[in-house]
């Protein structure tokens, strides 16, 4: 009987012997050992009575037990649920509440706190701490490795990821194995991966980064990673030389920019940088490609429509820019008005359309329907444009359009004239409530190291390129942007920083 996913991406590597996961403090794992730990946890999960459409919560560090939980859950036909680490309790009730799980997976050390959570839900709790270590592994180790897997045709649920909900209520995204299976599939290709790539993975894995467009696109290719417990600067610089493909977020390449020893000689095995998840500073990608001789691939996507566009595998990786659509996914930009499509260079709403965007939110028909056209298109939320060569552009979201005195203002266009400012490293721009615009531009810089920032000539600058109406009313520095782990800055943050600034 067919299982989608468990059919392409598993059991061609039933007799796989090689090298999946190299661990940093333990010994590695290879495909069998991927295998043969999903059969016992799957029969684990069969025996407390996790069948189809059951979803799995788990919330737990990164291990390759953590994978192969994620492989136990397709090949027992469960609906996976990684959650964010950095929850807590409160918050993880939400998730239990919501999804009503069958079992959820926790770290020891948030057991105890779990534990009557679980309980009010009738929900069963195992724990899997970062070595491998805890019940789930000692219950699984007295089962016998499923081999079968249970049936599973294209529509059905692999996997509900929680978007991060920086506005409302958090929603589960509902993703099918057509979803995941059609983008691993078309990753695999574009990207040319193979089983020679040795994938540099220091992601977490309860995003749809580090879990589906790392994971699933080399269970398709065959390779292996170097698997870390998260980005740490020494440990990329030491193992970049033994790799052949990295993904990160842009902060994993300023850091790896800020140090001296990234250079040509440490990266020559390097075949393919990709970057994604939060826009990539135009100079990063100048700058990286300056310093080490490799272009940068970025790409866009988000965890409801998996992987959207990309920068060229071959032909020309224009920096500040998302690429092309993937074969198969189709996009439009479109105003949120009149409905009617943009021309070049014009802004409008990222609307995509493919096997890779999700079914649907969680129990949340109406909201599923709202970000839906009647067209089947998915309204991301995103603001882009498209250059006169087809690369789009990412300006921001339209939840950070500001509109002060009536008009509209795009924070990226200040963004990116700010950034090029003397002595600022970064900057971002947000809305702050205003008597009598409504709203009022604040910008807020970050200084280079080393270097100062002058206020009055960014002011001069600004009101010499810029409409007055666009002009930020207000500056202030800080030290840092405050980024998510996936390095998205956090412009719920800020806003909630400088709100009175203009009373
Ligand atoms: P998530 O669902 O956590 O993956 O977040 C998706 C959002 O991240 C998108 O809607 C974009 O706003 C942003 N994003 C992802 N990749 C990029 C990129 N390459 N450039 C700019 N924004 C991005």
């Amino acid at each position: 009987m067919p299982n989608t996913l468990y059919d392409a991406l598993v059991a061609p590597h039933q007799n796989n012997a090689s090298l999946l996961f190299r661990l940093k403090d333990r010994a590695d794992w290879t495909y069998q050992d991927l295998l043969e730990t999903a059969g016992r946890h799957a029969a684990l999960l069969d025996s407390i009575g996790a069948g189809p459409g059951d979803r799995v919560a788990v919330q737990v560090q990164k291990s390759p037990e953590a994978i192969a939980l994620y492989i136990a859950c397709i090949q027992q036909g469960c609906v996976f649920l990684p959650l964010n680490t950095a929850y807590t309790a409160v918050e993880v009730e939400y998730f239990i509440g919501d999804a009503k799980p069958v079992v959820l997976v926790c770290d020891e050390s948030s057991e105890v706190a779990l534990n009557s959570i679980a309980k009010a839900n009738n929900c069963n709790i195992l724990t899997l701490n970062s070595d491998g270590t805890g019940a789930l592994t000692t219950q699984a180790q007295t089962k016998s490795p499923r081999s079968e897997p249970h049936p599973r045709d294209e529509d059905d649920l692999a996997a509900i990821l929680y978007t991060s909900g920086t506005t409302g209520r958090s929603k589960g995204a509902m993703l099918t194995h057509r979803n995941l299976l059609s983008n691993a599939v078309t990753l695999h290709k574009y990207w040319q991966f193979n089983d020679s790539d040795v994938l540099l993975h220091g992601l977490p894995i309860y995003h749809t980064h580090g879990l589906f467009v790392a994971i699933n696109t080399m269970l398709l290719a065959g390779g292996s990673f170097i698997f870390l417990a998260s980005f740490n600067t020494d440990d990329f610089i030491e193992y970049l030389p033994q790799s052949t493909t990295m993904m990160g977020v842009p902060t994993f390449y300023t850091r790896l920019l800020s140090d001296d020893r990234l250079n040509k000689e440490l990266v020559r095995h390097m075949r393919l940088f990709i970057s994604g998840s939060a826009p990539l500073l135009a100079e990063t990608h100048v700058e990286f490609e300056a310093r080490t001789g490799q272009m940068i691939l970025e790409r866009y996507g988000m965890t409801e429509t998996n992987m959207s566009t990309s920068n060229p595998y071959d032909g020309e990786r224009r920096a500040g820019t998302v690429g092309f659509e993937l074969p198969g996914v189709e996009a439009r930009l479109v105003d949120p008005e009149s409905r009617k499509e943009k021309s070049t260079d014009e802004i409008g709403v990222l609307e995509v359309r493919g096997d890779n965007v999700f079914k649907g939110y969680w129990q949340m028909p109406e909201k599923t329907e709202q970000e839906f056209t009647a067209d089947g298109f998915f309204i991301t939320g995103d603001l882009a444009k498209r250059d006169a060569d087809g690369y789009l552009h990412i300006v921001g979201r339209d939840k950070d359009l500001i509109i002060s005195g009536g008009f509209n203002i795009y924070p990226k266009e200040i963004e990116l004239l700010l950034d090029d400012q003397p002595g600022v490293l970064e900057s971002a721009v947000v809305a702050a409530p205003h008597a009598d615009f409504g709203e009022g531009v604040v910008a807020i810089l970050v200084t280079r190291d080393g270097h100062s920032i002058d206020i009055e000539a960014i002011k001069s600058t600004a009101s010499d390129k810029l409409a007055k109406f666009k002009q930020p009313k207000e500056y202030v520095i800080a030290e840092s942007l405050p980024r998510n782990s996936m390095g998205k800055v956090q412009k719920n943050v800020l806003r909630e920083q400088v709100k009175d600034t203009f009373t």
